[in-house]
């Protein structure tokens, strides 16, 4: 078997595993994660693990979330082809690929994007370099910086999404989602966190729904946690 069908074969095995699991309930979801390669957004050395269902090193002391973790917060996001979406955390880019696949490369028409903001700038080169030779390049804008602070600059956003671990939820992300947006964020210690999903109601406050515990690096930032 070539290279090319390796992963082909992996992708498809991990996504069946998923579904099995019940992490997998939107087709859109399946689609996406059945599409972007993985293999291109961890490091060289680490390409033949890219379909273990296991987080990954990046350098930096960061990580590339688990597939199952990307599944349960893609699900809890629900995106749909032409939304405008926040990611906080960049990482490798693989979550923000995924995200860009569903809102805006499955119907380029609608015009849908993905903004990710990383504080580490070697990592946010990383994504880029990443998510270009993958085919995201005009889909997802990886910026660098203080994503507790959201990102103002394109606000509001319909979806916004939180890969790292953060004490409580950032104001900056509430008043910049938009009413019916959605919102995922790990909150809790720096340890151990449960996934909040949260939904921006007309009247400007969230309808806050806690879902299954996680582990994720600290989201550090003026609204996040203050110290490395
Ligand atoms: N979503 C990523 C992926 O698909 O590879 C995984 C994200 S990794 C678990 C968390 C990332 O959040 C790290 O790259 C870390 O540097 C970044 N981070 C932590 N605090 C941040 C902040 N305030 N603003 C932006 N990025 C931050």
């Amino acid at each position: 078997m070539n290279e090319e069908d390796f992963f082909r074969v992996s992708r498809e095995r991990v996504v069946e595993m998923l579904e099995r699991e019940g992490y997998l309930r939107s087709s859109l979801v399946k689609k996406a994660l059945l599409t972007v390669p993985r293999e291109l957004f961890v490091p060289e050395n680490l390409r033949r693990y890219a379909y273990f269902d296991t987080p990954l090193p990046i350098g930096y002391g960061q990580t590339i979330s688990a597939i199952h973790m990307v599944a349960i917060m893609t699900e809890a996001l629900e995106p749909l082809p032409g939304l405008k979406v926040l990611e906080v955390g960049t990482g490798s880019g693989y979550q923000a690929a995924v995200l860009a696949e569903i809102v805006a490369r499955m119907d380029p028409a609608k015009k849908g994007h993905v903004y990710t903001i990383e504080r580490v700038p070697e990592l946010a080169e990383f994504a880029k370099r990443n998510l270009e030779r993958a085919g995201y390049k005009d889909y997802v804008t990886v910026i660098v910086g203080d994503g507790s602070k959201g990102y103002p600059d394109e606000a509001p956003f319909d979806r916004i999404i939180v890969t790292a671990g953060a004490p409580s939820v950032p104001k900056p992300l509430i008043e910049q989602l938009d009413v019916n947006g959605r919102l995922v964020i790990p909150v809790g210690d720096r340890f151990v966190q449960r996934l909040l999903i949260a939904e921006k109601k007309p009247g400007g406050e969230l309808d806050m729904k806690w879902g299954i515990e996680c582990v994720f690096v600290p989201l550090i930032g003026e609204y996040g946690w203050r110290d490395e």
